[in-house]
């Protein structure tokens, strides 16, 4: 597969191995700095489930709380952060935390599907993380051989601009489905809630991204219960917004559950009180995750997160009144 090169939106390096060597690669063959390269790759990390294979295809890293991402966890302060054990990963030297916006490859036997679809190019949005991006994913994809035409379905775990953004691209001043031969399949909670939004960057994100979708006849709008494909499980975790869900991805007794943004940061983990400015419902999302992490806790069940950078899957395990989060490698893609 041909690598290319994105900008940099890193300010440090990630501490997963499989990611230094992809990158440390890079800057040999191209004489750059390692420091300011950053190539979101197919290769980036692989997880199967029975028969099924998840591949994280990054769109972009960075770090927070800054003026480029906003704050994400007001809560989580530096000296709080770096108080936490394991939290070396998933943090900066400083204490800052390290985040990505992925999305999530899931080839099954008979399916592809594409989980959460990212920030997407050349919309206009408020935060400069967000706005008039210009990366190459679906070049990265196309290398990969997945074709925006081999796609078959699409699904979002909820309806903000970082998770539907490459639903639509642009053409001729219009925005048209990126994948046109894929089912995209929206939760049927969260459409009515932000088609009833009167907040003009919430009708933006939905008139170029999701409203497209629907009048080109590929929206299908789902429920709690299987979705696209008997593997998978759309299981309800609200409070970030109404009708979000994570995703249970199930094959031959194995399990992996697509945890949505009932996270941001694996720091969370540690404090489950931290909530998000980000959730709509802030209380609800603290009782949503502390289910979510119970029921997981001291499980083979791995987690993937749709915002943790570096080793974005991990176990939860039971840790005094919370939980650690203890990464999972992976396997060779
Ligand atoms: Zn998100």
């Amino acid at each position: 597969m041909q690598l290319r090169r994105a900008e940099a939106e890193v300010s440090e390096r990630p501490a997963n191995d499989g990611y230094r060597g992809r990158v440390q690669r890079l800057s040999k063959r191209e004489g750059c700095s390692a420091r300011f390269q950053y190539v979101p790759s197919m290769a980036n990390q692989t997880w199967r489930v029975g028969d099924v294979k998840i591949t994280k295809l990054v769109e972009v890293e960075f770090t927070f709380p800054s003026e480029n991402a906003g704050k994400i966890v007001p809560d989580a302060d530096p000296t709080s952060v770096l108080a936490i054990p394991w939290i070396g990963p998933f943090a900066t030297p400083e204490g800052k935390l390290r985040g990505s916006v992925h999305f999530l490859l899931v080839q099954t036997r008979s399916a592809r599907i594409i989980v959460d679809t990212g920030i997407g190019n050349d919309k206009t949005r408020d935060l400069p993380l967000f706005s008039m991006r210009t990366t190459p994913v679906l070049d990265v994809l196309q290398d990969a051989g997945w074709s925006r035409e081999s796609v078959d379905h699409v699904i979002c775990t909820h309806l903000h601009l970082d998770h539907v953004g490459w639903n639509t691209i642009r053409r001729d001043d219009k925005w048209v489905p990126t994948f046109p031969n894929a089912v995209y399949h929206f939760g049927g909670r969260d459409y009515e809630y932000f088609d009833a939004s009167t907040s003009p960057a919430r009708r933006a994100m939905f008139a170029d991204s999701i409203t497209p979708v629907v009048i080109a006849n590929l929206a299908s709008f789902y429920v709690p219960g299987t979705v696209a494909v008997p593997e998978l499980t759309a299981d309800p975790t609200p409070g970030h917004t109404p009708g979000q869900n994570s995703l249970i991805v199930q094959s031959r007794g194995e399990r992996i559950v697509i945890g949505g943004d009932v996270m941001h940061h694996p720091c969370q983990v540690a404090h489950p009180e931290w909530s998000s400015d980000l959730d709509d419902d802030a209380k609800a999302a603290e009782v949503t995750r502390r289910a979510f992490l119970d029921k997981l806790a001291d499980t083979e069940t791995l987690l993937i997160g749709t915002h943790f950078a570096g080793p974005t899957a991990g176990r939860i395990m039971r840790e005094g009144n919370a939980y650690r989060f203890e990464p999972d490698a992976g396997v060779e893609a």
